[in-house]
Parts: C-alpha cells; structure tokens; sequence
C-alpha cells in the first residue's frame, strides 16, 4: 500500500496553476487571483461625510452651543458649490463630499435646525466623522496578492476599484461520468432487480459546484470497454481533468481499470487510506485522470484528499486543505492501525470543545451517513482505535449553521 501523503505528494506534484484569463467579477466567486492588484485610486476617491448632519469648520465649535448659517444642502453624489466659511455651516448626507473650507461634521442628533441656520451643540474636534480619501485603501497600495481565492468582500473591493474582469487563472473544466452496468440516472422510476440509481455524478457534481469548477456530464457509462475507451478520449479532448468512478477494485469485470492500462499513463493505486484504497491516477492523452472508486462515500472521501487539492492548486490557490480542528470523541471507535481512517462524523460544540459522535455507518458504502457528516475525523495511522474522550483531528466539511429561527424568537 502506498502511504497516503506519497499518494497526495505524487498527485499534487503532476498538477500546477493553469493560464491566467480575465474573468467578469459576476462570474468570478472562487476563482484565484493571477496577479497582485494594486490600487489605481484612493477608496474613497474623495473625503466624506460617515454621517448626516453638517460640515462645519471645527475651530466655529470650540464654543458651542453657537449658532451657524446653513448656506447649502449636499446629498451623495453631488457636489458643494460653496465653501464653507467662518461661521457658517453646509447641510451634508452620508457619504458627500467634504465641502472645501470644511474639516469636520456634526452629527444631526447633536444640532438643533432653524430656518436657515442651524444651533450647534456639540464641539466637533477636527476630522471629527470624517472619512478621509484613501482611509480603506491608498492609491498605489497592494490590496490583494496573487493567490487570493476571491470570496464575496474581494468582488466588492474590486468593483470599488473598477477592477471588473480580474485576471484569475482559468478554472480546469472537469468530464465527470459514472461506469457501470448497474448504474441508472437519477430519473429512473422503477429499479430492476440489480440495479441501482447514480449516486456519485450528483455528488460530484455538487462538490464541483462549490469549488467554483465548470463540468462536461458524460453520463454513465456501462461496463463495454469500446464505450468507455470513447468516452474517455473525448473527455481528454474536451476537457482539462477527467474523473471517473467505479471499475477500479479488483473484481474481474473492473473494465476501467483495464481500458486505463491499454490506453493511457495511468497508474493504479492502493492508497493506504480508509475508504478510498482503490485509486486511479495518471493521463489519457495527456489530459489528468481521476479514477475515484465506485462507493459513493470512498468518492467522497478521495474527493477531499486528492481530487480538492488538485483542483484547487491548479487553480491557482495558495492553501489546498480543508482546515482542521480538534474534538473529543464522544464514543469509542474503531480503526485500521495500517490505514488512515476517514471516519465521518457529526459535531456538537460544548463548553468550548467540538464533541463527536459517527453520523451513522461507517462502510463506504453508506452515503447516508456521509451526508449526515460535519467533518471527516482523521484516525492515523498506527491507532487501531479510540476511547471515548480521547482527542482527534477533525476535517470540517460542512460547518454547521448555529442559531434556530425559533431560538432567536424565544430570546
Ligand atoms: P466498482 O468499483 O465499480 O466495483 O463499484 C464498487 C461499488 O460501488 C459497487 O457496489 C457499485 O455498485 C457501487 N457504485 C459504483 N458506481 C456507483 C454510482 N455511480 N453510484 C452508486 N454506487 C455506485
Ligand atoms: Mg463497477
């Protein structure tokens, strides 16, 4: 068997960051940044009012309470055509411009308005809700590095700067297709003995999804090494990295195995992992193949060690891994001291610690349980099992939601 981190060396070793394009910022939500992006302008461009109220000149407030003339009003997005002089005071919205002459604004809450002129109550020191040009970003200032993987905020700014097609490295396309003689698509409404509906397609496609990864679906492809071998090729031709599952064990009718060895540099893997052992990798014409075992949580589970990383470094993002946290078991498990063992399992948080129970069956074939999951809990390898209250490392795949709808009504 080969040590998980050779396998995970050699596969992360054969991928790396693909060609920079420019992508719309509408489309660009987890894609990686392929250059730094440095500010062309101050944010804000200009100084401005952090609340409604009036500009004044801070030394006219030393003595409040005084009285000023309102000589102008100034909403956002327009500009004061008078300056605000000695004993006077222009009328200003959130985010206009500071009027020339200005240097702080008071608060409406703080002033008392009259006809044309306003009592002022407060002393507002200089700069007083203020918000200077370039107090979020400077003009000139690196805001974000290459590597970035852009999250919500990162469009936002970005926009701010008139960055609107940032250049990202493309996103690898990946043909997914299932195999399998007794694999049907999910529309199948009655099953024949034998028979079972796709599981890992859905799945995958899922995990695709939320990596921000674009799909070619090739279907289910059925146990015919001419069908596969074609559908394998045209996956090499249309598309960047091909993953596949099923027909990688060792039953004799495990025909993707066989087709990979006949046509391409694939190597196959018995990963000293748990699930996940039967692994496919290497290229079909050139193109990086995936060969996920059939069991829909091995997919899973190989998905997150191999599959994940791989994507991610090629497309160009610094940290590839899920990030880990520590819990304490909340029941005794058992493991496989030669294999690290992926169990899934479901997260309470008490007293400041992540307890953990199995979210169900642990054969692989238990999907389940895997969608019942928080985190994968990594067993290493060398332990053979565990104790209730003894610590493991914990792979957060999905941090659970918090507060309920009705706990915030019932205060
Ligand atoms: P295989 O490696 O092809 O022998 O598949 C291992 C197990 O996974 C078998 O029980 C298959 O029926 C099952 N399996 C393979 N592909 C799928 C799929 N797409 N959805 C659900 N189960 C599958
Ligand atoms: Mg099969």
């Amino acid at each position: 068997m080969k040590p998980l981190a050779d396998a995970q060396r050699e596969v992360l070793s054969a991928v790396g960051p693909r060609d920079p394009v420019r992508m719309s910022l509408w489309d660009a939500l987890g894609a990686v940044l392929a250059a730094d992006v440095t500010a062309p302008h101050d944010v804000p461009p200009f100084a401005n009012s952090a609340m409604d109220g009036y500009a004044v000149r801070a030394a006219d407030t030393t003595d409040a309470p005084v009285e000023l003339r309102v000589v102008e009003d100034v909403a956002a997005g327009h500009v004061a055509t008078t300056s605000v002089e000695p004993g006077t005071a222009i009328k200003i919205m959130t985010g206009a411009p500071l009027p020339d002459g200005a240097d702080a604004v008071l608060e409406v809450e703080a002033t008392e308005p009259g006809d044309g002129r306003v009592r002022i109550l407060a002393t507002a020191p200089p700069g007083n809700h203020v918000r200077p040009a370039g107090g979020d970003v400077a003009r000139g200032t690196r805001v974000f590095s290459v590597g970035t993987r852009l999250r919500p905020a990162h469009l936002g700014v970005l926009s701010t700067l008139g960055v609107a097609t940032p250049l990202v490295f493309e996103p690898p396309r990946v043909a997914l297709m299932s195999t399998g003689d007794e694999v049907l698509p999910p529309e199948t409404e009655a099953l024949e003995p034998g028979r079972i509906r796709d599981a890992n397609r859905p799945l995958l496609a899922g995990l695709l999804r939320r990596l921000g990864v674009e799909f070619l679906d090739l279907g289910i492809v059925p146990d015919d090494a001419a069908l596969l071998r074609e559908t394998l090729l045209r996956a090499a031709g249309e598309c960047d990295v091909i993953v596949t599952s099923g027909g990688v064990s060792m039953g004799e009718y495990d025909l993707v195995k066989q087709v990979l060895a006949a046509l391409g540099d694939v190597d196959l893997w018995r990963v000293a992992m748990k699930p996940a052992k039967p692994f496919a990798f290497g290229t079909v014409a050139g193109t990086p193949l995936f060969g996920l075992p059939g069991n829909p949580v091995s997919v899973l589970v190989a998905f997150e060690q191999f599959l994940r990383p791989a994507l991610l470094t090629m497309m160009g993002a610094n940290a590839i891994f899920r990030p880990r946290v520590r819990g304490t078991l909340a029941e005794p498990v058992d493991s496989d001291p030669e294999k690290v063992v992926f169990l899934r399992v479901v997260l309470s948080y008490v007293d400041d610690d992540w307890v953990v129970s199995l979210a169900g069956g642990q054969s692989s074939n238990v999907l389940s349980a895997a969608a019942a999951a928080d985190a994968l809990a990594v067993v290493p390898v060398g332990v053979g099992s565990l104790d209730a209250g003894d610590r493991v490392e914990l792979e957060m795949i999905h941090w659970p939601e918090s507060r309920t709808r009705a706990e915030v009504l019932d205060g």
